[in-house]
């Protein structure tokens, strides 16, 4: 079993170029460190990088140099089928748009990415159910995504995240598409879902999101912003 102070992500002098007729230099050397079981958001205006980084992360991008250990695994110059085949046991992804498809109600939309591990259609919509059911979705689990408000598809969202049990959840601008209520309220369920021990990083631009997690890493100009602003917060 994994150490409870282990970091689940390290990176180490990361940096990336995107190349072009002007290639971009991103990022210029990230070093960050992740704990399992933390709650982490990553802060940085629009073009910083930030998603790039959490490209990187999720294991969707390369990187060009340094090194990105997740859960102890050196995670560079992998073959597509090894990167997905970590991608799939260890994260789970929630995006800004939703990304969930149109014509598959709820539970189809979040049992999916078990019929991709061949998982049966019985076995994989009463997992769905489950993970609708934590969302508090149950009634919502027939409905077509054109059928459900902004928060809730998000919530459809990070059920079939988490369906595949993954060790960390990366959002990339969760509520940035949700209002300022909506908002507050996909945060308290990454926060009750972080109680329940999952990790979970989060970048947003959006400084009410970042306050309510435990620790505000700053990116800037492709670096992270050395004097981190560190919130502790009291459990409740
Ligand atoms: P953020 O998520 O913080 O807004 P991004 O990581 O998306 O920032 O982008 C950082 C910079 O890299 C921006 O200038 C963006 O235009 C550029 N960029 C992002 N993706 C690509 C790409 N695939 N090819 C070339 N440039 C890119
Ligand atoms: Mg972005």
């Amino acid at each position: 079993m994994q150490q409870e102070d282990e970091a689940i992500l390290r990176l180490t002098e990361i940096n990336k170029t995107y190349d072009g007729a002007v290639p971009l230099h991103v990022l210029k050397g990230i070093n960050l460190e992740i704990r399992r079981g933390e709650l982490v958001s990553i802060m940085g205006a629009s073009g910083s990088g930030k998603s790039t980084l959490l490209n990187i992360l999720g294991i969707l991008d390369n990187y060009d140099s340094g090194e990105y250990y997740l859960n102890g695994v050196l995670v560079k110059d992998l073959t597509e089928n090894r990167a997905a085949e970590l991608r799939n046991r260890l994260i789970g992804f929630v995006f800004q748009s939703f990304n969930l498809i149109n014509y598959k109600n709820a539970v189809e939309n979040v049992a999916l990415p078990l019929f991709y591990q061949g998982v049966s259609r019985r076995r994989r919509n009463k997992l769905a159910m489950e993970q609708l059911e934590r969302m508090g979705l149950a009634d919502r689990a027939h409905h077509l995504p054109g059928e459900m408000s902004g928060g809730q598809k998000q919530r459809v969202a990070i059920a079939r995240a988490l369906i595949t049990n993954p060790s960390i959840i990366l959002a990339d601008e969760p509520t940035g598409a949700l209002d300022s209520k909506t908002s507050r309220d996909v945060m308290a369920t990454f926060r009750e879902l972080n109680e329940e021990g999952m990790t979970i990083l989060i970048v947003t631009h959006d400084p009410g999101g970042g306050a309510q997690t435990d620790r505000v890493i700053r990116i800037s100009d492709g670096l992270i912003v050395p004097d981190n602003e560190i919130i502790s917060k009291s459990s409740n």
